[in-house]
């Protein structure tokens, strides 16, 4: 069986509170060989070929920075690894000619890798020293689609264009007007039209560094594809875009595939996933250590195979538990007492004004809040949170609040253990384990990578005692495993408590698992706004749909919510039917 031996090297302390305890306690460095020992960054370098893999060192390393791994025989040879003790990948996912091809998996398990390699900015290394040629990479994939792949890059057919996954680089990196920066890139002349149809032309003249995280992402998505390539890739291209935003740029992007031109993507969100693509890779391993690339799938079957945990041909369970959701919609039986109530609500923010006729929250709900980009979710969060004042209107609010912003401020120096210190000690099952923040505890909290700041915002949120709990947007940053492990965190919480949330979130299938009523903000983004609701899961999403001009169902295998193809025989029975979704 082979072994690897990971170090997460930035997690590792020798010399700051560690004094090289993986190498005093490794049995074969007592006997005298030299199976760990320090390199020139005084950091542990582990020999995999005179490691027994007795567990002895990441049992007792404090830092919890070491794994051993033994991996299932067929995995002999990685396809590339970032150095010694370095993350490994294995197997890459392969574009097709007239397809879109997905790939979904948790975060850090090679994804970014993958598509580097592919867009030919890595070029992967076997597992050793030096870099691969194409030869060596065609003779390596002899006999598969891969080969055939990596002759066309070789005979120069095959010409890549790259959407990275960090769109906010760009904003640091580039300076000056959108247009100018798109007018560079733009190989097929169709800036306008383009533009356009991602309805990034008005704010063309803009300067890059004052453009929302949307906005961005779509300028990214528009310099990707005005490239004239025919191998176009896209790392995450849902980050920060409305629910709307998600349904155009998937359509847009799906309408790149043709004979001539494949496309690849990697996705988070399911349902746009789904939606998205034909066929889809999955990716399983353990985070930070290794990654492997599954063979390709049709995406419903795939997405299934993927919600159940188990991938039957390579025999490999990689979650315990499958994921499920409910037949039919929640209906919430019996009424809880009243815990909020607003009646007339007004809020003007200089060029925009939020109104919320009449609504109320009862306890032991979970209300899930949908709506574009620009139009007042977070401004009526912030109202029943208590940060902002409504102008005009009643809210009769006599309860306690616990609120998690949008947009989470790190800058504090402070560990997570300090940040987290009730949670830490009272909801250890119930939050810190879910949430993956163990491994988290001692580092400080601006240096923590999106999602993590996300997970441990949230453990905080939950951990405040409180009547109602909202959270702003709690998806972003977080792989489908995360975003599923949060909602049902959610869930089992404000059922055991008994208590009430509230949830703002533009994935779908986040938010369908999730409420059990829904809130629908209508209006015209940066100008005016009009909260809904809350209503019945049924009469909210119908409502959402009907602005989007879609309709949904319930896959019959998994119960899972998918969007149906326009002008499908479904779709068309749906809309004339009015019921949009839950039928
Ligand atoms: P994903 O996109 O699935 O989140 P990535 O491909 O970005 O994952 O990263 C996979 C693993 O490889 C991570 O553990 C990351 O720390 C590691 N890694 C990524 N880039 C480098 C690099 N340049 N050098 C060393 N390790 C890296
Ligand atoms: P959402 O959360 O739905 O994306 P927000 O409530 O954040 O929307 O914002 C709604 C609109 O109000 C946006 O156009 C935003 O630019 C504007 N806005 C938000 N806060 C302020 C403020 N403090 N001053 C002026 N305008 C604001
Ligand atoms: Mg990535
Ligand atoms: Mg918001």
């Amino acid at each position: 069986m082979p072994r690897i031996a990971v170090i997460e090297k930035e997690k590792c302390i020798n010399g700051k509170g560690c004094s090289f305890i993986c190498g005093n306690v490794c049995p074969v460095n007592r006997s005298g060989k030299e199976c760990i020992t320090l390199g020139q960054d005084n950091k542990p370098v582990i020999n995999e070929e005179l490691c027994i893999g007795c567990g002895i060192c990441p049992k007792r390393c404090p830092a919890g920075c070491i794994s051993i791994i033994n991996l299932p025989s067929e995995l002999e040879q990685p396809i590339h690894r970032y150095g010694k003790n370095g993350f490994s990948l294995y197997n890459l996912p392969i574009p097709i000619f007239g397809k879109v091809v997905g790939i979904l998996g948790r975060n850090g398990i090679g994804k970014s890798t993958a598509l580097k390699i592919l867009a030919g900015q890595i070029m992967p290394n076997f597992g050793g020293e030096k870099e691969a040629s194409y030869d060596e990479l065609i003779d390596f994939f002899k006999g598969s689609e891969a080969q055939l792949f990596f002759e066309k890059v070789n005979k120069g057919e095959i010409k890549i264009s790259f959407k990275p996954q960090q769109v906010d680089l760009i904003a640091k990196t580039q300076k000056g007007k959108v247009r100018d920066l798109l007018k560079k890139v733009d190989e097929k002349n169709k800036l306008d039209e383009i533009a356009k149809e991602l309805e990034i032309d008005k704010i063309l003249d803009n300067n890059v560094e004052n453009v929302s995280g949307g906005e961005l992402q779509r300028i990214a998505i528009a310099a990707c594809v005005l490239r004239d390539a025919n191998l176009y890739i896209f790392d995450e291209p849902s980050s920060y875009l409305d629910i709307k935003q998600r349904i155009r740029v998937s359509k847009f992007i799906r309408g790149l595939a043709n004979e001539s031109t494949a496309v690849v993507v990697v996705e988070h969100d399911l349902i746009i996933l789904d939606y998205m693509t034909d066929l889809i890779h999955i990716m399983y391993g353990k985070e930070g250590c290794y990654g492997v690339v599954s063979g390709v799938k049709a995406t419903k079957a795939g997405i299934n195979v993927y919600l159940e945990g188990y991938l039957k041909q390579e025999n490999i369970r990689f979650r315990d538990k499958a994921i499920s959701f409910p037949p039919k919609p929640p209906v919430i039986e019996r009424v809880g007492e009243e815990l909020v109530s607003w009646k007339g609500i007004e809020k003007d923010l200089d060029s925009f004004v939020l109104k919320a006729r009449e609504g109320s929250v009862f306890k032991k709900e979970i209300i899930g809040v949908l709506g574009e980009n620009g139009i007042g979710k977070t401004t009526f969060v912030k109202i029943l949170a208590g940060i902002l004042k409504a102008d005009k209107g009643e809210l009769n609010k006599k309860i306690k609040v616990s609120y998690k912003p949008q947009y989470i401020v790190a800058e504090s120096d402070a560990l997570v253990r300090e940040i987290l210190k009730d949670s830490v000690e009272k909801y250890i099952t119930e939050l810190i384990k879910p949430l993956e923040i163990s491994k988290l505890l001692d580092k400080q909290l601006n240096q923590l990578s999106g999602g993590e700041l996300q997970r441990v915002a949230i453990a905080a949120c939950l951990s405040r005692d409180a009547d109602l709990y909202l959270l702003d947007e709690p998806s972003a940053y977080l792989d489908v495993e995360q975003r599923l492990a949060v909602s049902k965190i959610i869930r089992e919480l404000m059922e055991n408590w008994g208590k009430t949330a509230l949830v703002v979130d533009h994935d779908l299938l986040f938010v369908d698992h999730l409420s059990q009523k829904l809130m629908v903000f209508e209006g015209e983004p940066a100008k005016a706004g009009n909260a809904l609701g809350p209503f019945s899961m049924e009469e909210g999403m119908n409502l959402f749909l009907k602005d989007l001009e879609l309709s949904m169902r319930r896959d019959k295998e998994s119960n899972r919510p998918r969007i149906n193809k326009p002008g499908s025989q479904m779709d068309r029975k749906q809309k004339e039917e009015g019921k949009l979704y839950y039928i």
